[in-house]
């Protein structure tokens, strides 16, 4: 990609530009990456077993939003690996591979059912890019077998139970499948009555903007959400991810009628400053996305402990912003998306920390709504980290 398509996503629209041919030209290795990132040897061979755990994979124009010359640049932070991967489990406490609790609501075949009323369907393990703070970081550009195989039959677990009233196809990035092959996909659920809306969640419009150029893919989501609502949960970071090209995929999202709804995540180094969430939530209010979800970062082995902030500078942090951000850029809940379901973190009263249950697994539903407290600590990342509170 050069610079005047950076800089005028129009220009893509005259020339033969081929998304597919962009994504195999991603860096993967460490030899392309030093065409753009010095790197000395004893890094080097650190990366590269960093690489062999977790694929590298960064499209050449998210590479052109880097700072080069930063080595703690944010952009950087979320697509290069670093060293701090070989770290496990370090200062912030125990880690996992799975802290959303996937594999216990794996009913086969890429379908995760663990809210009665959503169905989660793993569509693919690629990524346009592979971000390092990534929660499926088990499975992202690795064979697995929590990946679909066989999207009818899908299809038929979803219609078999009432009870589901969405359909979430992710992964990986669904938007990076073969257009034929995500328009078969959605062919699979258009008639099933029970099911309100559907969502493909998706960082391309972040990462591979040019695949929302193919207007073969835009016709067939314009031409679904005729049959049924589609929405668009994407995922910027902060607000130097929001470019030309990028509110160009999204304004064709939206072109086609589609609500883009933005799930970001806090991450030390990235977006952690009052200043860094408003741009972002204020940025994105200006191309037409949503604010919606504000994670905090989970336990994710390798990613916690350079990524994840305590949960008392994190909630100071999101109530700064707050304070200065209108309504519809506050509207964001920040959430603790942890084993025991969907948790709102409401704000602080002194050092107690005020949470609501938004959503529950289905073998507890007496703790819908519930409203908690937890004491806050200095260092605690997550909800573990915080004693209960007893009144
Ligand atoms: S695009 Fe999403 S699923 Fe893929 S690596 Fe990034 S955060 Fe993970």
């Amino acid at each position: 990609m050069n610079h005047t398509a950076l800089e005028d996503p129009l220009s893509l629209l005259a020339s033969d530009f081929d998304w597919k041919r962009e994504a195999q030209r991603n860096i993967t290795t460490l030899k392309q990456l030093k065409e753009y990132i010095d790197i000395t040897p004893e890094e080097e061979e650190d990366l590269q077993e960093v690489i062999y755990l977790h694929p590298m994979n960064i499209p050449r124009y998210y590479m052109e939003l880097i700072d080069k010359t930063d080595p703690n640049d944010p952009i950087r932070k979320l697509a290069v690996p670093s060293v701090e991967e070989l770290v496990v489990a370090g200062h912030m406490g125990e880690t996992t591979g799975d802290p959303y609790g996937d594999d216990q609501h794996d009913k086969g075949n890429g379908i995760l059912h663990k809210y009665a009323y959503s169905a989660l369907v793993i569509a693919t393990e690629y990524c346009a890019m592979y971000c390092r703070h990534c929660f499926r970081k088990r499975m992202v550009g690795l064979e697995n077998e929590q990946t679909v195989e066989n999207f009818q039959e899908a299809a038929k677990y979803i219609a078999k139970h009432p009870e589901i009233t969405n359909v979430i196809i992710s992964g990986g990035d669904p938007m990076m499948l073969p257009t034929k092959l995500l328009g078969r996909m959605l062919e699979c659920l258009k008639d099933i009555e029970h099911v309100n809306y559907v969502r493909i969640g998706s960082r391309a419009p972040v990462t591979n903007p040019a695949r929302f150029f193919d207007d073969s893919l835009i016709a067939l989501l314009e031409d679904f959400n005729r049959h049924k609502a589609l929405f668009v949960p994407t995922h910027f970071n902060h607000v130097r991810e929001i470019t030309p090209l990028s509110s160009e995929a999204v304004a064709r999202i939206r072109g086609a009628g589609i609500t883009v709804n933005n799930q970001a995540v806090l991450l030390k180094g990235v977006n952690d400053s009052a200043e860094a969430i408003e741009n972002l939530m204020n940025g994105l209010l200006r191309i037409g996305v949503n604010p919606y979800y504000l994670y905090q970062c989970m336990p994710v082995a390798r990613v916690r402990d350079h990524f994840q902030l305590p949960l008392k500078l994190a909630v100071d942090l999101v109530d700064e912003a707050r304070s200065r951000l209108d309504g519809y850029a506050k509207r964001f809940k920040f959430i603790i998306a942890h084993d025991i379901g969907k948790i709102e973190i409401i704000g602080r009263m002194g050092n107690k920390l005020v949470l609501k249950q938004l959503h529950v697994r289905q073998e507890n539903p007496e703790e819908a709504s519930r409203l908690f407290l937890r004491e806050l600590n200095e260092t605690g990342g997550w909800l573990d980290d915080l004693p209960e509170v007893n009144d």
